[in-house]
């Protein structure tokens, strides 16, 4: 009996891995040089063969052959003219990949590096995020190839204007939600919804989130981010009878992520001791100075390795990747896409860290998690870890459709709990599919189970 009970698992299990890579060998066919798509749908797609393995009645109903093609993908000319009198061109795009459980919801990010790989492979994790917050807001992501570096503040305008001037007539406070990502701050928020507005001619606060205070933002949603990563992490710890307290945590990234993990982090008694950006990261044996950090970065725009001038004992570091030969008991890659790769998490173990929380979008490559579970340290993927700032952004759609501000303290409250919900989700779906504290396979899977009964709900569409 036990023996055909089993036979019977292995060949569902069996069923469900062809399915799963038949459909991932399909978007490979398809777009071959989509690679960061690629990576995003991998990782995905091997904890959903747990799902399809338990309800082989899923297969054959297209879930997966629908929810790795976007629902619309825009793409489109952004004609600007620079302070030099000269046209520039730029590439804006927006994938309104699954609106299942609610308007598509994503941030825009204004980086070079973007291109339709970069945002499908966004806008593919912000469904599962989007899921995980338990708020109804479906996947979408979207920005432009414009490097916001070294452009002043007359040109970041003249882009983004013209950038919203396409981009409004795809958008809406139902249809799709924009927000910020790398290189979109509340600045350009403030540009994109003035722009919005005159090419609309109302005033429509639940267009985008992110928001100033003064035109329907919301109280929080600047730390969000940041700080709903420090209470993920704490409950990761908590689980595990660890405390916050006195950890030592390296923190990658300069920006609004970094700066808020880094605020919240030493409220809670941690010392941080490295961040960095894009060129390279500081060390502050003591714990770096915030203030300095906030200041350089967000004030005066300025590069981290200045942070030296005003603290000589620091140490400045040419090049990212060495931050995380730092021994630390906590690393929080909060910058970018497959900052963390194999070499690098192997140095990470040696240096003895024992939790890793993405505050970023798959930071860390398929192989360096690998790594990580490998090793037994706790790992937070970016999906749940980062929620808290699209959390906070459903808060803020919420407050304009009521037309009601609630103070700090009360959306502090909601994102700590959402964060604390999103871990026991993942947790509680963990174990529940035979591998109890693999928070990757967690968030995914309770992440698809809502899209896709959502998706069977609503017919083949
Ligand atoms: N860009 C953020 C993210 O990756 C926030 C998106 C939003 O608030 O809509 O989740």
């Amino acid at each position: 009996m036990n023996t055909t009970l089993e036979m019977s698992k292995q060949t569902e299990l069996q069923t469900a891995k062809n399915y799963v890579e038949q459909v991932y060998r399909t978007i490979k066919k398809r777009d071959p040089h989509e690679v960061e798509f690629h990576q995003a749908v991998k990782e995905i797609f091997d904890s959903l063969v747990l799902v399809f393995a338990k309800h082989p009645e899923f297969i054959g109903k297209g879930l997966l052959e629908r929810l790795v093609e976007p629902e619309r993908v825009i793409t489109f000319r952004v004609s600007w003219v620079d302070d030099q009198g000269k046209t520039q061109v730029n590439r804006g795009f927006r994938v309104q990949f699954n609106s299942a459980i609610g308007p598509y919801k994503g941030g825009l990010r204004f980086h070079p590096s973007v291109n339709t790989s970069v945002t499908k492979f966004l806008g593919f994790e912000q469904i599962f995020k989007n899921s995980l917050t338990g708020q109804q807001i479906g996947g979408g992501k979207g920005g432009s190839d414009f490097d916001p570096k070294g452009k002043s503040d007359g040109e970041v305008m003249r882009f983004t204007q013209s950038f919203m001037t396409e981009l409004s007539k795809h958008i809406g406070s139902d249809v799709d939600v924009p927000a910020g990502d790398i290189g979109v701050g509340s600045r350009e928020i403030g540009y994109l919804f003035g722009q919005y507005k005159r090419m609309r001619g109302n005033f429509e606060p639940g267009v985008l989130t992110g928001k100033g205070l003064e035109y329907g933002g919301s109280l929080a949603r600047t730390q969000a981010t940041g700080y709903g990563a420090i209470y993920f992490v704490k409950e990761m710890l908590k689980n595990k009878g660890l405390s916050l307290e006195g950890q030592t945590v390296v923190v990658s990234g300069s920006g609004n992520v970094s700066i808020y993990a880094i605020e919240k982090a030493t409220e809670l008694g941690v010392k941080v001791v490295a961040c960095s950006d894009s060129d390279g990261y500081i060390y502050d044996e003591s714990g770096i100075n915030l203030d300095t950090v906030r200041r350089l970065k967000e004030i005066e725009r300025a590069r981290i390795s200045e942070y030296v001038i005003e603290h000589p004992t620091a140490q400045y570091i040419e090049g990212c990747s060495g931050i995380w030969t730092l021994p630390c008991d906590i690393a929080l890659p909060c910058a970018t896409q497959n900052e963390i790769n194999e070499e690098a998490a192997k140095r990470l173990v040696l240096g003895g860290v024992k939790a890793v929380g993405e505050g970023a979008n798959m930071p860390s490559s398929l192989e360096a998690i690998e790594v990580f579970l490998e090793n037994g340290v706790l790992f937070g993927p970016g999906k749940a870890v980062n929620a808290g700032g699209v959390a906070v952004s459903s808060l803020e759609m919420a407050q304009n459709q009521s037309g009601v501000s609630w103070s700090f303290e009360k959306v502090d409250r909601k994102l700590h709990k959402i964060m604390e919900d999103i871990f026991q989700r993942s947790l509680r779906a963990s174990e529940e599919y035979g591998h109890p504290g693999n928070l990757v396979i967690g968030a995914n899977i309770a992440g698809f189970n809502k899209v896709a009964k959502a998706m069977l709900a609503q017919g083949v569409i």
